[in-house]
């Protein structure tokens, strides 16, 4: 299993609670998304409104359920977590709806892949505030309205390009996070190993951020590594040298780069001459989903400058080509 995936994976869940930060100002870096949302929550609880509907997007593990978490928390109201793909039925959601307080936080995960019959119980409970409901069968049906609570919903997901644009249009505020710098994910490294209560170096916190791929999650996941591994061999102690040998040994490279991104660049290298290469192709090429490639794989590469998307395909940078020490062709 890849130990840099930016999905959950299991043993992550306990700890990413006891890691997530509460409130906004814990809440490090996007800050262009904080100050917007500190504005909206403060004039929201000014007016005693509820909160309008939130869109987050961006790559997973850059902190979106975190992000929906401290919006609850600071409008002091409670949040139900839920995702799309675990709302089979309208009467799922329509349960979790008429569940919910006033002012209550809805969070959706994924909410791009609930389904068209469950998406359409979202229109008017957005918009209204309305449960609409079939009563009877055949000639004799009619439909009847029901008052919901007003609520917040937050939806995540991975590219705001995904949501049909009615599920769009019906959100009023929609935020994108972004990819990390390093001095950020140092911040969030050195904020960790508090909680962790196993302190780790200036220097190898900086190292660890430039390898963790501008990702809280995956920083914090190998942090857990790092640990285990000074443990055992520098009596806990988590220094530069440390933090080296266990990358290495986890082979994340000096960029944060792993087997499966070394072997996109180097199949479109070469395969395909540098590219330029459709996804379609690339995807069959590597055997890796379209949308894998797309959420996972790509948005780091394209931050880091090694691969380019054209409208003809992904083509290989020249400074790819150098950090993988490979000639580049004369085109
Ligand atoms: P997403 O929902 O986007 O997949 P999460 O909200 O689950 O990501 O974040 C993954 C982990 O990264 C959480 O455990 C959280 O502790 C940490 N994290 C994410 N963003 C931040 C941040 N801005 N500051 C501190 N920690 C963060």
């Amino acid at each position: 299993k890849r130990i840099i995936t930016t999905e959950l994976i299991e043993q992550d869940n306990e700890i990413e609670k006891t890691l997530r930060p509460q409130y906004l100002k814990d809440y490090i870096g996007q800050e262009l998304v904080k100050e917007k949302m500190s504005i909206f929550i403060e004039a929201a609880k000014q007016r005693k409104e509820t909160l309008d509907h939130v869109l987050l997007y961006g790559p997973p593990g850059l902190g979106k359920t975190t992000l929906a978490g401290i919006i609850a928390n600071e409008m002091n109201v409670a949040i139900k977590i839920t995702s799309g793909p675990a709302i089979e039925k309208p009467g799922d959601l329509a349960a979790m709806l008429t569940n919910l307080n006033e002012g209550d936080v809805l969070f959706i995960d994924e909410i791009h892949r609930l389904n068209r019959a469950v998406e359409e119980i979202l229109y008017p409970a957005m918009e209204d505030y309305a449960l609409d409901i079939i009563v009877g069968k055949g000639p004799g049906a009619r439909s009847i309205r029901l008052d919901l609570p007003k609520f917040t919903l937050i939806g995540a997901t991975t590219r705001a390009g995904l949501l049909t644009s009615p599920l769009r249009d019906r959100f009023g505020v929609i935020c994108r996070l972004q990819i990390y710098d390093y001095e950020q994910l140092k911040e969030i490294i050195l904020r960790s190993s508090d909680i962790f209560n196993s302190p780790i170096d200036e220097r190898a916190a900086l190292e660890l951020a430039k390898r963790s791929r501008g990702t809280p999650r995956i920083a914090n996941r190998l942090l857990r590594r790092i640990r285990d591994f000074a443990q055992i061999k520098n009596d806990g102690i988590i220094d530069i040298e440390t933090t080296n040998d266990a990358l290495d040994l986890l082979e994340v490279d000096s960029i944060g780069l792993d087997e499966v991104d070394r072997k996109l660049l180097m199949s479109i290298i070469e395969k395909f001459s540098g590219g330029p290469v459709g996804l379609d192709t690339l995807s069959a090429s590597i055997d890796e989903e379209k949308t894998t490639i797309e959420d996972v794989y790509e948005p780091y590469l394209l931050q880091l400058g090694f691969i380019q998307r054209t409208p003809r395909g992904r083509i290989v940078t020249k400074r790819a080509y150098e950090h993988l020490n490979m000639p580049m062709e004369e085109q």
